[in-house]
């Protein structure tokens, strides 16, 4: 792995992640940071009585009340179908997150500061799960926590990612399969640690600004490269993939993402060779330059970490085309350096 000098760290950008149905959604800076402000189960001084040491034990329990009324208040703020209740999570379920926890990398572990208050469980969230950033007095984000929806993860890593693929495509005779993990490699605990990862890309990508420097200056600062210029341009205050000749518009990706629309079956082969275009990681790495990256970390430890697959399958009549990561062939080097100066290991 090539050692490249670490950047600085830059200020905080504030963003607020949830994850919902298929995947998460993202707030602006502002309302975040009113948002932040407003809640105390998002304040530092809240989570003190959870810490006590920086360590990846002990991180993961049932939610506590305070928890549960933030989750209600966000369920309601914006309008998820949820009704959070406590977690009846057995020691098993508990058991099997600890250890998804005690598989990430102490390098991204690391990213998160001294300050991840850990992984919570609940039922009837409204949404699978949500990473969510703590911030200090001054209401600037020094941490973070996530939520999961216990009853919402219990496959094993194929069946969940193949869940996740389809809800892209409104599929009749076809069959897509999404594959991350080997046949060896495909547990509960596997699906868990990929969504850890995708939530602790977010809380990452709020804690360090430098990832999304120019994301917030909507201009290149060229000397610091930011994650999303690998893929991703502003234009008129919004970010428009660099790839949207290549069947991967924007509007498709976000009206299928929000759920108000699915691509037709005739489109699964159309979109995935479009994908095989870019140096997206996965189809759902293309919505936003957020979830680019929180796919793009997961992946990449998943690939390069696990050395685990990344693909699709298709599969209709005699027709059956396999679509693979450019994360797993290596065709999108860029965004695979970024992650190796990123979780580059401390000296
Ligand atoms: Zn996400």
């Amino acid at each position: 792995m090539k050692k490249l000098k670490m950047s600085r760290l830059f200020p905080i950008i504030l963003t607020l992640i949830f994850l919902v149905g298929m995947g998460c959604a993202s707030e602006d800076q502002s309302k975040s940071s009113a948002f932040i402000k407003k809640y105390k189960a998002l304040q530092a001084s809240f989570w003190d009585r959870y810490i006590t040491k920086n360590d990846q034990k002990s991180k993961v329990g049932r939610a506590p009340d305070e928890l549960i009324d933030f989750a209600t208040m966000y369920d309601q703020k914006f309008q998820f179908p949820g009704h959070p209740k406590p977690s009846e999570a057995t020691e098993l379920e508990l058991n099997d997150i600890d250890q998804a926890l005690q598989q990430v990398p102490k390098s991204v572990f690391d990213l998160m500061g001294n300050r991840f208050y850990g992984i919570y469980l609940a039922q009837d969230l409204g949404l699978t799960a949500l990473g969510q950033l703590v911030a200090d007095e001054q209401g600037k984000p020094i941490g973070g926590f996530i939520l999961i929806d216990e009853t919402r993860i219990h496959t094993d890593a194929n069946s969940w990612r193949t869940e996740h693929e389809n809800l892209f495509f409104d599929t009749k005779d076809a069959k897509l399969e999404g594959v991350i993990a080997s046949p060896k490699g495909n547990t509960h605990v596997a699906a868990l640690r990929w969504i850890l990862l995708h939530e602790m890309g977010h809380l990452i990508a709020g804690l360090h600004q430098e990832i999304f420097s120019t994301f917030k200056q909507g201009q290149k600062t060229s000397a610091n490269l930011g994650f999303q210029t690998l893929s991703w341009e502003v234009k008129n205050r919004a970010y428009i993939s660099r790839f949207e000749d290549k069947m991967l518009s924007r509007e498709k990706l976000q009206a299928v993402k929000i759920g108000t629309k699915a691509w037709p079956e005739q489109e699964i082969v159309p979109v995935y060779e479009g994908l095989q275009q870019t140096n997206f990681p996965t189809l759902y790495a293309a919505t936003n330059p957020g979830e680019d990256f929180s796919e793009s970390l997961a992946a990449y430890v998943n690939v390069f970490v696990f050395h685990e697959p990344i693909f699709v399958s298709y599969r209709k009549g005699d027709s059956h085309k396999v679509f693979e990561s450019c994360f797993s062939n290596y065709k999108c080097p860029d965004k695979i350096e970024y992650f190796q100066r990123l979780l580059k290991p401390n000296p």
